[in-house]
């Protein structure tokens, strides 16, 4: 279902009344009504910067975390560096993810019990993402149409037989989406797999996204037995909806434990 960018099978795991409800939070049904989205002006870089802004000097950008080690009475994040790629070992009071669950427990150095069993209910899916302005990409998805952003099922050969995969794929038009005043088109795509992008990407990222089940449902609701408990911390948008709105909402949770709220980002 293209609104948690995942494939149909796995969207049919997901309770019915969490999709009910996630739909009315983002103001899909407001939209049959007449209802209208708002945009951010400047799009969403504005709120980045502003949020970026009194801890510039504190971000490393481009630096994998490789592991977190508990200590007696600190946490010891091992990251690499570029260009180097040297491991660098940096120590902190607590540590907050804000990655998939099932991500985090990776990196996580003796998790406990409760940690281990919680983080692995979660899964997630990845994908590769491009930026391309080559129109042949999408040509073959737009039937005719010209949509700003579409997703379709691909299928493939899976190499067995006759067997084929089922992948989801799609594409935003960024020139139309955000109306931007560009001479040449401009496309996201994306596929739901972690093979590469095709070459003709001048930009490609690749992402993982929550998937949910009744498993993981489940463990949204042991955060507070994990979360906080032993000098880690941990959000992201699988812990609510899945989507932008829920990482900000777990991310929010994660604050309070800090005596942090909204209103001191926004004075
Ligand atoms: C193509 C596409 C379109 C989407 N469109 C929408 C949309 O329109 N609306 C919507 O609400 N949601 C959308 N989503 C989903 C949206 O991206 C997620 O809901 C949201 O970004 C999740 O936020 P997050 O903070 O939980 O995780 P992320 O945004 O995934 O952030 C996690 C970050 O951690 C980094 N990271 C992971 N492992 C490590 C490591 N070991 N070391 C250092 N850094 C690491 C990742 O690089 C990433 O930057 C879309 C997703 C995709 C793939």
């Amino acid at each position: 279902m293209s609104i948690w960018t995942v494939d149909s099978e796995s969207v049919l795991q997901f309770p019915a009344s969490f999709v009910f409800s996630t739909l009315k939070d983002v103001g899909v049904w407001r939209l049959f009504r007449g209802g209208r989205w708002r945009q951010v002006s400047g799009g969403a870089q504005r709120y980045i910067e502003a949020l970026a802004e009194p801890m510039r000097e504190c971000i490393s950008l481009g630096t994998r975390v490789e592991r977190v080690r508990r200590e007696s009475d600190h946490v010891v994040v091992v990251t690499n560096h570029p260009p180097t790629n040297e491991p660098c070992e940096q120590r902190f009071d607590e540590v907050i993810f804000a990655i998939n669950a099932d991500t985090a427990l990776t990196l996580i150095d003796n998790p406990s019990s409760d940690e281990r069993q919680t983080l692995s209910a979660f899964g997630s899916t990845k994908h590769s993402t491009g930026i391309t302005h080559d129109e042949r990409v999408v040509a073959g998805y737009r039937n005719g149409s010209e949509p700003a952003f579409m997703h379709v099922d691909v299928h493939r050969p899976s190499g067995k037989g006759n067997a084929q995969t089922e992948l989801k794929a799609g594409f935003f038009d960024l020139r139309r989406l955000f109306r931007l005043q560009l001479k040449d088109p401009l496309f996201l795509w994306y596929i739901l797999t972690d093979q590469p992008c095709p070459k003709n990407f001048f930009a490609t990222f690749d992402y993982a996204t929550p998937v949910f089940s009744a498993t993981a449902f489940e463990a949204q609701q042991k955060h507070p037995r994990i979360s906080g408990v032993n000098r880690l911390h941990f959000c992201g948008a699988g812990w609510e909806n899945g989507l932008h709105e829920g990482g900000v909402v777990s991310a929010l949770k994660v604050a309070k434990h800090f005596g942090k709220s909204l209103d001191e980002v926004t004075k």
